[in-house]
């Protein structure tokens, strides 16, 4: 039987992120952490496996730095200088920005910066193999789970059995391991889905990001390095599927037509990825022994860019109620840590879910009622403040009371 300290099952995003905290290069006390995942993670820095990009906003950035990883990300890191959000009809030749934000919204700073998922998972698994405290099991999957009292155990489907003080799971929006601890859900399906790709066009966006509310999704255009976009398009369900089986020309004029040409010539350059949207809340972030992160807790729109993000501010706040257990003598996976940590998340998550999901059922309608309230309503002064501190207050994580990751302080 194998030992640790902390089991994590997954080690997508969250799952590396959460051993780079526990162990990593800046990590004040590494505890001994054995990570497992059923796909080999080095396969995760390929864009053809995930093909998405992510706006990692300044609190985010901070506690990259504060991991040892940014540096390592930033040549690939595109700075978010200007963002508009613009309510358009299919077509429309001109879209009246509806909300715009600049570096001076932010202090001088850009408000985000755009990183393809391949590059944040290159970064954060280079960290973790380095650290003389991450164990690696892969290519195989987690079959059983024992939970407490004083200890869990899982099995893999190879056969190993491992033991520790807690397991963390960041095993995703199906998650097996809350599953397993019989923690249900709440959410709902949005019926749209999100269409990812990455095109290259002729001219600079100058780190503007587009946001144009169409009437059947957001449509985003997200900068990145090199004169290309991420592009993040919502289709209702059935019309993506049709949008995603098209041959290589007429996705490009499908996409064209929501493109717009101000960025003169556009190519498509990366694969196409079809994500099927929903949100999604585990009834409860703990069980005994066990403590979900990312979308094993929680699943958003990506309207506003926050899911990886909020797995962010999950991994800052359960890193540090366990260092402070760690720092004490105590065991890392008790009920006090587990209880610190839920209370930590739980309100800034449901805060932020609302939110995303009040936008989304706003903005991803061609009610010609809603759409009218939506242009007065968005122009009164008041309602373009609100909308505005949102993401600001987002972009910052300045929710609450902020972990230490999240303000570039290690733990
Ligand atoms: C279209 C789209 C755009 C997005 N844009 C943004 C953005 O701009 N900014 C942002 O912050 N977020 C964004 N997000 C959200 C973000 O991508 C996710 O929140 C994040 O990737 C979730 O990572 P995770 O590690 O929690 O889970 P996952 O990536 O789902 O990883 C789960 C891991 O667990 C493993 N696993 C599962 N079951 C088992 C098992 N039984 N045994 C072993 N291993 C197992 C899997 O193999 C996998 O590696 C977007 C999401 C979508 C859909």
């Amino acid at each position: 039987m194998d030992k640790a300290d902390i089991l994590i099952a997954g080690a997508a995003l969250n799952g590396l992120a959460a051993a780079v905290a526990l162990a990593g290069p800046k990590a004040l006390r590494p505890l001994d952490i054995l990570i497992l995942d059923q796909a080999d993670p080095t396969k995760y820095a390929r864009d053809t496996f995930d093909g998405r990009a992510s706006a990692i906003t300044a609190s985010s950035r901070r506690m990259l730095d504060a991991l040892g990883v940014w540096e390592a990300i930033l040549p690939h890191a595109q700075p978010m200088r200007d963002i508009i959000i613009t309510d358009s009809k299919l077509g429309a030749t001109a879209r009246p920005a509806l909300l715009h934000f600049g570096e001076e919204d932010h202090g001088g700073e850009p408000s985000a910066h755009m990183v393809e998922n391949r590059h944040l998972y290159g970064a954060l698994l280079d960290a973790a193999l380095a650290s003389p405290t991450v164990r690696f099991r892969t290519d195989t999957r987690i079959a059983s789970y024992s939970f407490g009292p004083g200890f869990v155990s899982i099995g893999t489907e190879a056969g190993d059995i491992a033991k520790a003080s807690l397991l963390i799971a960041a095993d995703g929006r199906a998650s097996p391991a809350r599953k397993a601890a019989g923690i249900a859900t709440s959410g709902w399906s949005y019926d749209q889905t999100g269409i990812v790709t990455t095109v290259a066009h002729e001219r600079p966006h100058n780190g503007r990001a587009e946001e144009h509310f169409l009437p059947s999704g957001p449509f985003a255009i997200l900068p990145l390095p090199n004169n290309r976009s991420s592009l993040v398009w919502t289709e209702r369900s059935d019309d993506a599927r049709r949008i995603i089986a098209l041959d290589d020309q007429a996705f490009l004029a499908e996409l064209s037509r929501r493109f717009g040409g101000h960025l003169g010539e556009i190519e498509v350059v990366g694969p196409r990825h079809a994500y099927p949207l929903s949100m999604q809340i585990a009834q409860s972030f703990t069980a005994e022994r066990l403590a979900l992160i990312g979308d094993a807790a929680h699943v958003v729109h990506p309207i506003a860019g926050l899911g990886f993000n909020l797995g962010l501010r999950d991994v800052a706040a359960l890193a540090e109620s366990i260092a402070e257990a760690v720092k004490l003598g105590l065991d890392p996976g008790s009920a006090s840590v587990l209880e610190t940590y839920a209370r930590w998340r739980r309100f800034d998550t449901v805060i932020t879910a609302m939110a995303t999901d009040g936008l989304t059922r706003l903005f991803s309608n061609d009610n010609p009622a809603l759409r009218a309230l939506r242009g007065v309503g968005l122009r009164a002064a008041g309602s373009v403040g609100a909308l505005k501190g949102f993401f600001m207050r987002e972009a910052a994580g300045e929710t609450g009371h902020v972990p230490k990751l999240l303000r570039g302080e290690a733990v």
